[in-house]
């Protein structure tokens, strides 16, 4: 008896059962083309009410404690077109959460979406894990962006004396590095990193972004230095020379304000504000590396309205162009390949 056809029904049904489910599994898949003129629509009614629109490149949020209808009307009243809002894993909650995708679907105007946050608890409890179901989601989902991954973040101001779940220390040149470098290198999709400004951890990053020249990589608060004494090499002259070393390097604009003080070093948060004529004009001269990101959270929903304000200051101290291209324009072009007039 001749068995071939049962083997190739048997390999056909296995197909469609496969087809099914990955069907089944990608639930939800943004698709640029039918989003972008949502986006664009919105970015040009902001633009008419003669303000400037922000693509926030760089917030999360808790979806336990979070209203979205108050948040875009608070998006529409400061102007922000477009947010890319990473969802903070919940504590005990699954590795992965979908939550992200419900904002997209209700408000498809307002939000890119962006994978989940890689910080406490699921990705430092089981980083791994974290990892391999992000990128399986990301893929499936056709998601163009990563949210941040924390590899090296002292605790956070709300956490001295308290807890020390933020204080993260996990190697950029160690597997889970070279896992998220290289699946960026290879999809093109661009992630974010929170990687505190050290000189022992540049040498890394430049290992990395040498060995992975077409990942994309979103080095999160360009000036934000919390122990001068352990950074002597950062600097706009350094920051320039190395986004023209590396084409791959982009970074974003949070990060504390003039006043704002790191308690556990008692030095300012930014270094930004002491020397601001220097940093202008290296965003002057490469403004499409420069991403506006306003970081907000969970815990700091409330600091919407300020840090939008603080961001606008940064943008209103530099020509017309420049802040076009530092609110949304360079955004645009890492997420979506293209340029926006
Ligand atoms: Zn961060």
């Amino acid at each position: 008896m001749d068995r071939r056809p049962f083997i190739k029904l048997g390999i056909f049904g296995l197909l469609a059962i496969k087809a099914k489910l990955s069907l089944a599994d990608a639930w939800y898949q943004f698709n640029f083309s039918q989003s972008k003129q949502g986006y664009l629509n919105r970015i040009q009614t902001i633009k008419k009410s003669g303000i400037l629109p922000i693509i926030d490149v760089e917030s999360s949020y808790n979806p336990t404690h979070f209203d979205p209808e108050d948040f875009v009307r608070t998006m529409d009243r400061l102007g922000i077109a477009q947010s890319c809002l990473s969802l903070d894993s919940p504590r005990g909650g699954p590795t992965w959460s979908d939550a992200g995708n419900q904002l997209a679907i209700q408000f498809p105007a307002y939000f890119i979406p962006t994978g989940n946050g890689g910080i406490y608890p699921a990705w430092t409890s089981s980083p791994q894990k974290f990892l391999d179901e992000n990128i399986r989601n990301i893929v499936q989902q056709k998601i163009p962006l990563m949210g941040e991954f924390e590899f090296r973040h002292y605790p956070s101001p709300r956490q001295v004396g308290g807890n020390t779940n933020r204080d993260v220390d996990i190697p950029l040149d160690g597997p889970l590095g070279h896992g998220l470098f290289a699946f960026s290198e290879k999809t093109g999709i661009p992630f974010q990193i929170h990687y505190e400004i050290e000189d022992g951890l540049l040498g890394p990053l430049e290992k990395m972004l040498s060995q992975y020249p077409n990942a994309k990589v979103i080095w999160c608060h360009f000036a934000q230095i919390r122990y001068s004494s352990r950074s002597s090499i950062y600097s706009p002259e350094y920051l320039g020379d190395l986004l023209d070393r590396h084409k791959n390097l982009y970074v974003d604009t949070a990060f504390g304000g003039p006043k704002s003080i790191y308690p556990l070093s008692g030095e300012p948060h930014a270094r930004y504000w002491a020397n601001q004529n220097a940093w202008n004009k290296l965003i002057i001269s490469r403004p499409y590396r420069f991403l506006a990101a306003l970081d907000l959270a969970g815990d700091r929903m409330g600091m919407f309205e300020g840090w939008t304000q603080r961001l606008r200051e940064i943008l209103n101290g530099l020509p017309e162009k420049t802040a076009e291209i530092v609110a949304y324009k360079a955004a645009w072009k890492i997420l979506f390949n293209e340029d926006i007039a």
